[in-house]
């Protein structure tokens, strides 16, 4: 079921917490809502729930108009990110829970129920934990049994808000794997609310990026990451290395350092955004770049070294930061303190006559 969020505007008082937001949620798909807090994430979720109502817009099911509907009457399962079950009851019952309390006409035969249960304890892999109560379950296994339980009504739509927001990083990322496949297996439509950017770009195959009550980007995550349209998608997506100058003569400049830029580049002023792995460390400049640095810091993240670099001879806001592999750094062996060249391969040129950002290639 596709969800269309048509020119929703949400105020409480007089605060805008969502301004004219318009968006599309493929049928099937997984969509991400990426922002900061108090973007206007969850507030969007619950409007699509019909747990909040809005002041303007619509939202409609595969083209059916439910803007005025209950909750109830949406066919919308729910996980938040605090479980939410029931001490008193096993883990079976409250899988069953929805399906118990519904109106005696709609409700399956005991049978039914337990058979449905089974299923959907078998789906999560915890069906050997049936007869357990919350309290004996690991934070991981809680929340899985929060889905058994949100999918127990056969929801079309699936709503996540934070779902793996109050476990550790290692069962984070088991659980998003384990729902992606799930995902993969029954496609349902689901949309989550997150803000962490790794877990969006990971998980789903589209993302919202939110800021202020506004939609800044929708993409899938590849695009999103490669093709930013601003400066705020940009920083919020990961590390950024920024070089803020004056561009003239083909080249962007302050202080000791410059870059050449290619032709039709030019402004007054302008900021070259780099990801760490669009730039490559040496130790002499080349033609193309003039980049000056001292190494800050050097630590091991996971399969990549981290290389912190400090400007030498101009400014930056922030350290930048360079990914290199275990072999080029066993071969060269930077130290603290020594100096060292960036060269840019792909950047992103921000300046005022540009409405979206031009993406420089200097292979
Ligand atoms: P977080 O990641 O922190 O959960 P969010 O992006 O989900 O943030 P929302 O919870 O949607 O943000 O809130 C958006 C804005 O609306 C915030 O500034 C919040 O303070 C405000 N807001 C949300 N609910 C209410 C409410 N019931 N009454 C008044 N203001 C609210």
């Amino acid at each position: 079921m596709s969800i269309e969020i048509q020119g929703i505007n949400k105020f409480f008082d007089r605060f805008q917490a969502l301004n004219d937001i318009n968006l599309t949620i493929p049928d099937g798909q997984l969509t991400a809502l990426l922002g900061p807090s108090g973007s206007g994430k969850t507030t969007l979720l619950r409007i699509i729930a019909g747990l909040e109502s809005a002041e303007q817009g619509r939202i409609l099911f595969s083209g059916r108009d439910v803007t005025g509907l209950h909750v109830r009457d949406r066919s919308v399962g729910f996980v938040f990110q605090h479980y939410a079950l029931f001490r008193h009851m096993t883990v079976a019952q409250n899988v069953a829970f929805g399906l118990d309390v519904l109106p005696r006409r709609e409700r399956p035969g005991k049978p039914e129920i337990r058979q449905r249960v089974n299923g959907l304890l078998e789906m999560v892999q915890l069906d050997h934990l049936a007869n357990r109560y919350p309290a004996q379950l690991s934070g991981g296994q809680k929340q899985r049994i929060a889905l058994a339980r949100a999918m127990a009504m056969r929801p079309e739509i699936l709503l996540l808000d934070e779902p793996f927001g109050a476990l550790d990083a290692k069962v984070r990322k088991e659980l998003r794997r384990w729902l992606r496949s799930l995902h993969d297996e029954l496609h349902f439509t689901s949309v989550f609310v997150t803000h962490d950017q790794e877990e969006a770009l990971e998980l789903s195959d589209q993302v919202v990026v939110m800021s202020n009550g506004s939609v800044e980007q929708v993409d899938s995550p590849l695009e999103l990451y490669a093709r930013p349209d601003s400066r705020f998608v940009f920083d919020f997506l990961g590390q950024v290395n920024v070089l803020s100058g004056t561009i003239g003569n083909g080249i962007i400049r302050q202080g000791d350092a410059w870059v050449k830029l290619p032709r039709g580049c030019d402004d007054d002023d302008g900021q070259l955004y780099l990801r760490p792995h669009e730039v490559r460390l040496t130790q002499q400049p080349t033609r193309e770049a003039h980049l000056p640095f001292r190494i800050e810091a050097i630590s091991v993240i996971g399969a990549e070294v981290r290389i912190e670099l400090k400007p030498d001879g101009w400014e930056c806001d922030e350290l930048w930061e360079v990914g290199i592999s275990h072999s080029d750094f066993n071969a060269r062996k930077p130290q603290r303190g020594d100096r060292c060249y960036a060269v840019p391969e792909v950047g992103h040129l921000f300046c005022e006559h540009l409405d979206e950002p031009k993406t420089l290639n200097w292979h």
